[in-house]
């Protein structure tokens, strides 16, 4: 028989193997000049982005988050659903701490815009890694209140009813 915790251990490890084989199409690789993004003002060095100020001069492109921003189209969706209304101010604010966590190392790693339906919240994010440490935080907040479903474009959270 398999242990509910260990196959969420499995699940877990699959959704964490997606994220680091994951290809991002909007991050072409070989690319290695330097350049700035003139939308948010990160710069890339030899593939990677980071905060810093720009040397003058530097090619001006847009990153690829701002791309994605732009045209609306997300790495991952989070959808959370079931008896989340109770709890969605507190998931709001532990959203907005793990990715102001993320985004001062990971330039490209953000939330796009939270839309709230009537019977679910949609988080899209640019990046897999954000997406993966969103699910993380808020399992660990909420454990066994919440059942995981992981897909490729997206992750299903689902609150239990509150006996
Ligand atoms: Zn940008």
């Amino acid at each position: 028989m398999r242990h509910p915790q260990s196959s969420r251990g499995l699940a877990f490890a699959r959704a964490r193997r997606a994220a680091r084989d994951w290809v991002d199409p909007y991050r072409p690789v070989g690319k290695l000049y330097p350049a700035v993004c003139q939308k948010c003002g990160a710069t890339e060095w030899q593939g990677r982005w980071r905060w810093d100020d720009p040397l003058p001069d530097l090619p001006r492109v847009t990153c690829p988050a701002c791309e994605r921003i732009r045209d609306g189209v997300p790495a991952h969706v989070l959808e959370l659903t079931g008896a989340l209304p109770p709890w969605w101010n507190e998931v709001r604010g532990l959203i907005g701490n793990v990715e102001r966590a993320e985004v001062v190392e990971h330039p490209l790693e953000r939330v796009m815009r939270v839309e709230v339906r009537d019977d679910r919240v949609l988080v899209p994010t640019t990046g897999m890694h954000i997406a993966r440490r969103l699910v993380a935080a808020i399992v660990r907040r909420f454990r066994r209140q919440v059942r995981l479903q992981f897909g490729e474009q997206s992750t299903t959270i689902d609150w239990a009813e509150s006996r």
